[in-house]
């Protein structure tokens, strides 16, 4: 086997099953791999990146396995100029994750966590989702031929649930929050044999570990240097804490020799993880929100699934957690947009929207190297967007009204 899962309360080696689980009754696993010396080499040098498979022997699937894959990883990574100058920051990366199949990270999640379903003989899988893992779900369940049950709550937009359904996903709405969601998908899981492909590794340990692929290519973007900052958006914390474990993946590998600091970011009107820290709670103390008040609806999550793992990643790497409002994410989204031409999502903009005021409290020095991690693209949520907007003028077709309303706009 390439791979050994750990449980990390008594540190016994668990039985690789498609739901696997320690019987000292404790949920929170770790997989470890044993990737061949011929790939380390290449991985420490220059490897081809053409997708996240790219990483086959750092993913948690059978060697022989064939992966229901549409081109996912090997997202941009784009060092900004404006921005990073309107900021006062002297290199300022953007990963845009927005870039993959269905326009967010979840696509890597999703991947994974579908071959997996076909590895281990599922015919559909299930998931909770506000909306973007869902999207991803239902899309790779449809490229490898699976049935998808998809549950999310109500009011989720409307640009997030017309997709879902396109791909063929059988879909309820759920009166609830998305850990509502995510109970009702256990329950029904069990009775129907669907696989959960929740994002979020007590749901699914095997699609948890996709976003570490993050981390490795950021490594192989940045010529293999260690950048001083990492900035993710919070919703369960799976994205931030399996970034964090790619890093010392490289590190256990002895290829790199320290690791980069993390900022993490929830919104200010669903902030758990952030109350958590602040308070000094420990990772297993994490509290629920109660109902989220934030127009960021990807990202507020209630209770964060993941939350123990991000506040322990955030310990090791000696990183922050902050909060940012609505409105603040919405400015960063309109400035990431005019003065880059990138679109990216409420989610993505509230971790950009962290940078200012990190750089003004002196916590991020103006020479050390940051990275984004833009989640997901704009297109997501083009209710907000639109609301960033002034509405564009209606002119009649003649030349004078053209030239009047111009005069207006220069
Ligand atoms: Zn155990």
């Amino acid at each position: 086997m390439s791979y050994r899962v750990i449980c990390l309360a008594c540190g016994s080696e668990v039985t690789a099953s498609p739901r696997p689980h320690c019987s000292c009754g404790h949920s929170q696993l770790e997989i470890k791999y044993n990737p061949p010396e011929y790939f380390l080499a290449q991985l420490g040098k220059k490897l081809e990146v053409k997708s996240m498979w790219s990483y086959a022997p750092l993913l948690p699937v059978h060697p022989n396995t064939e992966p229901v894959t549409l081109g996912e990883g090997d997202t941009p990574l784009i060092r900004t100029s404006n921005l990073a100058k309107h900021l006062g920051i002297r290199e300022l990366y953007l990963k845009l994750e927005g870039a993959n199949p269905t326009g967010s990270f979840k696509d890597r999640c999703a991947s994974v966590g579908v071959t997996r379903a076909r590895q281990d003989g599922y015919k559909a899988i299930s998931i909770a989702s506000a909306g973007n893992a869902a999207a991803s779900a239902s899309a790779y369940a449809a490229r490898a031929g699976l049935d998808c049950w998809v549950f999310v709550p109500k009011g989720t937009p409307p640009d997030r649930i017309v997709p879902i359904a396109l791909h063929g996903a059988k879909l309820l709405q759920v009166e609830g929050s998305v850990n509502d969601c995510s109970d009702l998908v256990d329950v029904a899981s069990e009775r129907f044999t669907w696989l959960p492909v929740t994002t979020a590794s007590i749901k699914n340990l095997y699609q948890a570990e996709a976003p570490r692929t993050i981390a490795f290519e950021l490594w192989h973007q940045l010529d293999h240097r260690i950048p001083d900052w990492i900035i993710a958006p919070v919703g369960g914390g799976g994205l931030l804490s399996s970034i964090a474990q790619g890093w010392r993946d490289l590190l256990y590998f002895g290829l790199i020799d320290r690791l980069p600091r993390l900022v993490a970011v929830q919104a200010e009107g669903c902030a758990p993880l952030i109350r958590a820290v602040l308070k000094g709670t420990t990772p297993d103390g994490i509290e629920s929100w109660g109902p989220p008040t934030t127009r960021v609806t990807s990202i507020a999550d209630p209770f964060p699934m993941d939350g123990a793992r991000a506040m322990r990643a955030l310990k090791e790497h000696g990183g922050i957690a902050v909060s940012i409002d609505d409105v603040m994410a919405f400015s960063a989204e309109a400035q990431a947009a005019r003065l880059e031409g990138i679109f990216i999502e409420p989610a993505s903009a509230i971790a950009l929207a962290a940078v200012e005021p990190l750089v003004a409290q002196g916590k991020i020095l103006p020479d050390e190297q940051t990275v984004i991690i833009a989640s997901g693209v704009g297109f997501k949520d083009m209710q907000i967007a639109a609301s960033l907007i002034n509405e564009p003028p209606i002119i009649s077709s003649d030349v004078d009204a053209m030239f009047a309303a111009v005069e207006q706009l220069i």
